[in-house]
């Protein structure tokens, strides 16, 4: 054994401490994830709490190299929504019990946008007498379009930072206004004091990533106050700049790990926020988003987009879908979550535990 079950025992940890948990293999990495879910169990239960995912638009006017949405890829065909498409989905969402919808698209700044996202929250406001949270993730947006839309009734966002290291960010995205990580962080700011229990994240096994980076990447989280994260493994997309890189990127079994030891470290640090079991896990491993969750996790985000959709929202390849409309699916990842012990927060918003601390609300 080397220092791993100590540093498992701190409660605080620095830049060297988060590397060498970073490095864990085996039994010492069996032990952080056990010690991660006991921490889970002990600061806000084992409640798994669903947030339909409806992926309103594939729009995007920004080229990040990795995403297969990014404007320049012409492969795909582009849709947005419509509001009675957004309605349907959110009265199913309801319907089942799911707490929670997230709307997701790319980034687009254009009034025509702010005022379709505004509305489809007010409808869903509307169609759950305000029972269903609502959570966004839709890009960098002024402050005043983020104000526009805490006012119609969403309360929680989010907003990757996807590399908190400029060096790494500049590697990934293209270097101009639109894609600059200053910009993201202020962003980032803006939501945090607007009031929004505010969510952030980074890609896990990029090309050019370094352990020290990921390692940054979680002091960053912690040091900004996050109420609630969605961080799971960078998935390669044959259309995009970044695939050009493949042959630097961990093998798939590693951004698994990687990924998991990731999800175990921030709950050990930050043990009342809310940590998503990303969809990126299951694209890499069918079991992924359950091996999330026994990580630490304790969100999970169900596809619920309408079908005819789905192949166009393909960040990267091999996205996996499961067709939730049918009963027997959705019965079937219900039962796949209680099997593991963890009990489903049906109808629940399942807000960051940590926001309520934070800010006494
Ligand atoms: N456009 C908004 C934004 O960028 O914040 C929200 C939607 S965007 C598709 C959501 C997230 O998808 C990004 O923050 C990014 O981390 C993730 N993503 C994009 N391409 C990916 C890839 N190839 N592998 C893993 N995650 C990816
Ligand atoms: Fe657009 Fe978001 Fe994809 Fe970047 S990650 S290209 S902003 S959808």
């Amino acid at each position: 054994m080397t220092m791993i079950p100590s540093l498992l025992d701190k409660n605080s940890w620095n830049k060297e401490d988060l590397i060498t948990l970073l490095k864990a293999e085996g039994p010492e990495m069996e032990m952080m994830l056990q010690r991660s879910a006991q921490t889970r169990e002990r600061y806000i239960g084992n409640k798994i709490y669903l947030r339909g995912l409806l992926e309103i638009s594939n729009i995007c006017s920004k080229n990040c190299y990795y995403c297969g949405i990014r404007y320049e890829n012409r492969k795909i065909r582009r849709y947005k929504m419509t509001l009675e498409e957004v309605e349907k989905a959110v009265r199913f969402a309801y319907e089942q019990g799911f707490g929670s919808v997230v709307f997701q698209s790319g980034e687009i700044e254009a009034q025509p946008f702010t005022e379709f996202v505004t509305r489809a929250i007010a409808k869903t406001k509307d169609i759950s007498g305000g029972r269903l949270g609502i959570t966004l993730s839709c890009g960098e947006q002024s402050d005043s379009v983020y104000r526009q839309w805490k006012e119609a009734g969403a309360h929680r966002y989010l907003l990757r930072i996807e590399a908190s290291d400029p060096d790494l960010f500049k590697k990934l995205h293209p270097t101009d206004d639109k894609h600059n990580l200053h910009r993201r962080m202020e962003a980032l700011r803006g939501l945090q004091r607007m009031g929004y229990q505010t969510g952030t994240g980074v890609m896990i096994g990029l090309p050019f990533q370094t352990l020290e980076h990921l390692a940054n990447d979680l002091l960053f989280m912690r040091e900004f106050d996050i109420d609630m994260v969605g961080m799971g493994p960078y998935v390669m997309h044959r259309d995009t700049p970044l695939f050009e890189h493949r042959h630097e990127v961990p093998l798939l079994k590693d951004r698994i790990s990687l990924s998991l030891k990731m999800i175990a470290i921030l709950r050990l640090m930050m043990k009342d926020v809310n940590i998503a079991s990303t969809t990126a896990l299951s694209a890499i491993d069918p079991m992924g988003k359950i091996m999330g969750m026994k990580a630490g996790a304790n969100v999970i985000m169900p596809n619920i987009t309408p079908a005819k959709f789905i192949g166009n929202y393909n960040l990267y390849d091999n996205k996996p879908y499961v067709d939730l409309y049918s009963n027997a699916s959705r019965l079937t990842m219900e039962k796949e979550i209680e099997n593991q012990g963890f009990k489903i927060g049906f109808d629940e918003w399942g807000d960051s535990v940590h926001y309520r601390q934070r800010t006494g609300s």
